[in-house]
């Protein structure tokens, strides 16, 4: 396969994205490039770029395109994720931003488009139960909680729920999912780049699955 593959992963929020994308990243040896993860640091920052994007987060909105479009534009110039291969987490997120997605890596295809597949009544169980270390951004869920309660079993960190985990804004989240990245799985699969992957068991079956696919899906 080769060295250094381009790969979107897609998947209701909860699915285990972020943590399988940051495991294939390693895997491959690739960038991990999360969109979420970007504004949590800058709104952990107290940029005016971050704040503004934490306000739709917590309201469990999209952050609108033309910033998000910006911020992948950004971090694939040249030198980046585009030379080393990538995993990207969390975008596109629209059918309009696959759109800008193309255009912005032109020339360099992604290679496979991964759908991550878990049904909705398990991802809300998932995220609403979902607690979060403030420091080390290690997850925990009510029903596994740290050995100390809320406190971080790794780095001794303030263990919470993250704002935008919270059933309301994890409804409106999932409702965003069905309208808008939906489709997206349809302008992949007619360019026969798609393939789903039943996301649902232990994390380490699911990273088996994944690394299968990808060892022989890309040539
Ligand atoms: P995530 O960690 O991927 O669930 O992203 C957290 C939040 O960041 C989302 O609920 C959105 O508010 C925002 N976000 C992340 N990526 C995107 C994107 N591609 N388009 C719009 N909003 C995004």
């Amino acid at each position: 396969m080769t060295m250094q593959p381009r790969l979107v992963l897609l998947g209701r929020q909860g699915a285990g994205k972020g943590t399988q994308s940051a495991r294939l990243a390693d895997h491959f040896g690739v960038v991990h490039v999360s969109t979420g993860d970007m504004f949590r640091t800058q709104a952990a920052q107290g940029t005016a770029f971050g704040l503004e994007a934490k306000r739709y987060m917590d309201a469990g909105e999209l952050v609108p395109d033309e910033i998000v479009v910006g911020v992948i534009e950004e971090c694939m110039a040249p030198g980046g994720p585009l030379d080393a291969g990538f995993v990207l987490d969390g975008f596109p997120r629209t059918l309009h931003q696959a759109r800008e997605l193309d255009r912005v890596i032109s020339g360099r295809p992604l290679d496979l488009v991964i759908d991550l597949d878990v049904p909705r009544e398990i991802v809300f169980d998932r995220i609403a139960g979902r607690r979060v270390c403030e420091n080390c951004q290690r997850t925990y869920h009510v029903n596994l909680p740290p050995t100390v309660p809320w406190v971080c079993d790794t780095c001794r960190g303030n263990v919470r729920q993250r704002d935008d985990d919270t059933e309301d804004a994890v409804e409106r989240r999932l409702a965003l999912y069905e309208a808008e990245t939906i489709p997206i799985v349809e302008y992949y699969r007619a360019r026969a780049l798609l393939i789903t992957v039943d996301g649902v068991g232990e994390g380490d079956d699911v990273f088996e699955r994944l690394v299968k696919v990808c060892d022989e899906q890309i040539s």
